[in-house]
C-alpha cells in the first residue's frame, strides 16, 4: 500500500520562501494562514561548523498517527488511504481543538475576512472555507489526476506537489515512502536523515536530510523552533470549563446531599443544566462555523469534544426530567451523564497534545478537583441563604475538594517540565496568580472550612462564613482554571530527531 511522503534537503534549501509563496497561491490558501513555514533555525545554537544558514521547511506531516484527527469530534480530520490527512471541509466546524493537538504547529482557522482578501471578487465564492481548519493536503487534487494519467507522483511534475514544483534549490522531493524503491525511499537509504517531534510517536511522513555532525546536535533530540502561544482558545473556552464543570459538581453534590438525606431542595437540578448550556453556548459561538455544530456528535468514537457534547446532551433533558419526577431513577441517569461530562472535560485538555502544559495526566485530576471546589462553593454560597442545614454536609466536601485542588495544583506547578510547559507555567507560580489560587482558592476556604466544622457559630455567623468561603472556592478554582487555560496553553517547540 502506497504511503506518501516527502524527503526535504536542509542542506540544499535556500530559504527563498517560493515554496509557500507557490502554495499559497496554486492552493488558494487564505492570506491569514499558511500551508507551508520557511523557518530560519538558529545555527550558531546547532553549531553549523560552516557558519552557514539553516532554514526549516514544514507543512503537514501527514502523521500515522495524527493527535489531530483522534481529537477532531467532527470526523471533519481523516486519513487517506495512502497516508494523506485531511480535512472534509463541509464538516469542520472551526473549533480549533486540532491546533492545539497538532505537535508541527501545521494547522490554521481560517477568518473570513482573510479568505482571499486579496481577491475580494472571489470572497463570496470562497466563504464555505471560512471559519475552517486548513492545512496542507500534499496537494492531492493534483496527485490524484496525475495517477489517473498514469503519471507517478515525485517524479512527473503534473503529479507532484506545488511546492516540489516550484522549489528553486531541487530541496523538496515527494514519493512513495513504502515503495523501497521509490526516489525519496533511495534518498533515505542513502543520506542521513532525521523526522522531527520523533519521541512523540506520531510517525510523520516527512524526513528531513541533515548532516549528524553539527556539534550542537550531539546525536541527541534538539530544539529547532521555539514554543509559542495558543491563539484557537480565549474566554469562551475557558468559561466553558469553568461554568460546565462548576453545573456537574453541582449536580452531583446535590444528589450526594439527597442520598445522605441531607434537607436539600432540588433546585440544583435546574441550576445545573443551565450553568451546563450556557459553557456550551458561549464555546458555540467561539467556533468558526457554529451554525454546523451539529457535526460535533460524529466523532464519538475518538473525540473528548464530540463525547462532550453527548454527555450534555442526555444530562440536560435527564437532569430536567428528573427535576419533575424526583426520587427516580432518572435521578442517577442524570448523575452518570454528569460525571461522563466532566470526565469528558478534562480529557479534552490532556488530549491537547501540542500543549505541554494541559498534555500531562494530572491534568485530569486537578480539571475534575476544581470543578468539585467550585461546586462545592456555589453550593456553599445557595445554602447560607436557603437551607443552612446542610452546611456541615458541604462544608466537610468541601474541604475534601479544596485540599485536593490546593495539593494537585503545587504538584503540578512543581512538576518537571520541558520548555513550553516551563514558559506556561512560570507566570502561574508567581505571587500575584498564587495568591488567587492557593491563597484565595485553598487557605481561605480551608480556614473558615474548618472554623465551621469544629466551631459551634450561631447562624449569621454561620451563614456569612459561608458565603465568604463559598464565593473564595468559587473565584479561585475559577481563577485556576482561567489561568491554566489562558495564559498555560503554549504550544511545544518543534524538536528535531537524531539523524540516522
Ligand atoms: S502534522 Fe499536525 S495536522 Fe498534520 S497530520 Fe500531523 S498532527 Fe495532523
Ligand atoms: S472540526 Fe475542529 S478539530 Fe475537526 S478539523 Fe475542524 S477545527 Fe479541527
Amino acid at each position: 500500500m502506497t504511503r506518501w511522503g516527502m524527503v526535504i534537503d536542509l542542506e540544499k534549501c535556500v530559504g527563498c520562501d517560493t515554496c509557500s509563496a507557490a502554495c499559497s497561491q496554486m492552493n488558494h490558501v487564505p492570506s491569514g494562514a499558511g500551508w507551508r513555514q520557511v523557518i530560519p533555525l538558529d545555527t550558531p545554537k546547532l553549531g553549523n561548523p560552516q557558519n552557514g544558514r539553516l532554514f526549516l521547511p514544514t507543512n503537514c506531516m501527514h502523521c500515522g498517527d495524527a493527535p489531530c484527527q483522534t481529537v477532531c469530534p467532527t470526523t471533519a480530520t481523516f486519513r487517506h488511504a495512502d497516508g494523506i490527512v485531511d480535512i472534509h471541509d463541509e464538516l469542520c466546524i472551526g473549533c480549533g481543538y486540532c491546533v492545539v493537538a497538532c505537535p508541527y504547529l501545521a494547522r490554521t482557522i481560517t477568518r473570513y475576512d482573510e479568505v482571499y482578501a486579496f481577491t475580494p471578487e472571489l470572497l463570496p465564492a470562497a466563504t464555505d472555507r471560512s471559519g475552517i481548519c486548513t492545512k496542507c493536503d500534499f496537494c492531492l487534487p493534483r496527485v490524484e489526476a496525475g495517477l489517473v494519467q498514469g503519471l507517478t507522483p515525485g517524479i512527473d511534475a503534473a503529479a507532484s506537489p506545488n511546492c516540489v514544483n516550484f522549489c528553486i534549490a531541487d530541496a523538496i522531493h515527494f514519493g512513495d515512502l513504502h515503495d523501497p524503491d521509490s526516489n525519496i525511499s533511495r534518498m533515505i537509504q542513502a543520506k542521513p536523515t532525521m523526522r522531527l517531534q520523533e519521541d512523540l510517536g506520531t510517525d510523520p511522513a516527512i524526513q528531513y536530510v541533515m548532516r549528524a555532525d553539527y556539534p550542537g546536535m550531539n546525536g541527541a533530540a534538539v530544539e529547532l523552533v521555539p514554543p509559542r502561544k495558543q491563539k484557537v482558545w480565549h474566554k469562551p473556552a475557558a468559561f466553558n470549563f469553568i461554568l460546565g464543570g462548576t453545573g456537574a459538581a453541582v449536580y452531583l453534590l446535590g444528589l450526594w446531599l439527597d442520598w445522605l438525606g441531607a434537607p436539600v431542595t432540588d433546585w440544583y437540578k435546574l441550576l445545573a443544566p443551565v450553568l451546563i448550556g450556557l459553557g456550551l453556548l458561549g464555546l458555540t459561538l467561539e467556533a468558526g462555523r457554529p451554525f454546523r455544530s451539529v457535526h460535533i456528535f460524529r466523532g464519538w468514537r475518538h473525540s473528548w469534544m464530540s463525547r462532550e457534547a453527548w454527555a450534555a446532551a442526555f444530562f440536560l433533558p435527564l437532569a430536567a426530567a428528573a427535576w419533575l419526577w424526583p426520587d427516580s431513577l432518572l435521578d442517577w441517569l442524570a448523575a452518570l451523564a454528569a460525571l461522563a461530562f466532566l470526565i469528558s472535560q478534562s480529557f479534552i485538555v490532556y488530549r491537547s497534545r501540542a500543549v505541554t502544559a494541559w498534555n500531562r495526566p494530572i491534568i485530569l485530576w486537578v480539571m475534575v478537583a476544581a470543578s468539585f471546589v467550585s461546586g462545592a462553593g456555589l453550593f456553599l454560597l445557595a445554602a447560607a441563604l436557603f437551607h443552612q442545614a446542610v452546611i456541615s454536609y458541604l462544608a466537610a466536601a468541601g474541604l475534601v475538594s479544596v485540599l485536593a485542588q490546593g495539593g494537585l495544583w503545587l504538584v503540578y506547578l512543581h512538576g518537571s517540565g520541558d520548555k513550553a510547559f516551563d514558559l506556561g507555567t512560570a507566570v502561574l507560580r508567581k505571587p500575584r496568580s498564587l495568591l488567587a489560587t492557593m491563597g484565595l482558592g485553598v487557605v481561605v476556604p480551608l480556614i473558615l472550612l474548618a472554623g465551621m466544622l469544629l466551631v459551634d457559630l450561631p447562624a449569621l455567623l454561620l451563614g456569612v462564613t459561608a458565603v465568604i468561603s463559598g464565593g473564595a472556592m468559587l473565584l479561585g478554582s475559577a481563577g485556576l482554571k482561567a489561568q491554566l487555560i489562558l495564559q498555560a496553553g503554549y504550544l511545544r517547540g518543534i524538536q528535531a530527531g537524531p539523524v540516522r
